[in-house]
């Protein structure tokens, strides 16, 4: 088996009771093989990105500790999305019943359109800054610097 890394998983919905989504996928996600459910944030009520003409949006993020390869973690995030009613439409950044990114995998950089680690849209999305600072304050985004300097460093102005 690999080594076990810390890897943290954004939560997001805003369709069909997002609190039952985000406790749905948190026991799911605590349900993982070869992985350690290791602390969840709180949630956060936070405005929706792209089109404004959609519900809020709950947000939170969740620490696992595992043994799952990347890809493998990836693949099961999308399956529990698929599990709970998630429909890809045309449209970026959409209403979804629940959406889950690996925001970071360890310490790993990935440039692949169907994993890029860190996530690439991380460091300014204050909704997945502010629940990952009060996991891990100090954590190195790589590239980026520690969570809660690139949290305070965000532009007020411009992110939501
Ligand atoms: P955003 O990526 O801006 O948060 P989104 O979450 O709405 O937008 P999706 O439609 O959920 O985007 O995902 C599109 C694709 O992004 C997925 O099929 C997945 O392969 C890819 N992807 C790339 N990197 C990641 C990552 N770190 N976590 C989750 N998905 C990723
Ligand atoms: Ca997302
Ligand atoms: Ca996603």
């Amino acid at each position: 088996m690999r080594p076990p890394v810390d890897a943290f998983v954004a939560l997001g919905s805003n369709l069909a009771n997002p609190p039952a989504q985000l406790r749905r996928a948190t026991i799911a996600l605590g349900r993982l093989p070869d992985t350690r459910f290791v602390a969840g944030s709180r949630w956060y009520r936070t405005a929706p990105v792209g089109d404004a003409d959609q519900p809020q949006y709950l947000n939170a993020v969740v620490h696992l500790r595992t043994a799952l390869a990347p890809y493998t973690l990836l693949g099961a995030l999308l399956l529990i999305e698929s599990a709970q009613g998630r429909i890809r439409g045309p449209e970026r950044w959409g209403p979804r019943t629940l959406d889950l990114d690996l925001v970071l995998y360890g310490d790993l950089v990935l440039d692949d359109p169907r994993l890029t680690l860190p996530h690439p849209r991380l460091h300014e999305r204050r909704f997945v800054l502010e629940p990952l600072a009060e996991l891990a304050p100090d954590l190195e985004i790589p590239g980026r610097g520690r969570v809660l300097r690139v949290l305070m460093d965000l532009n007020p102005a411009t992110t939501g």
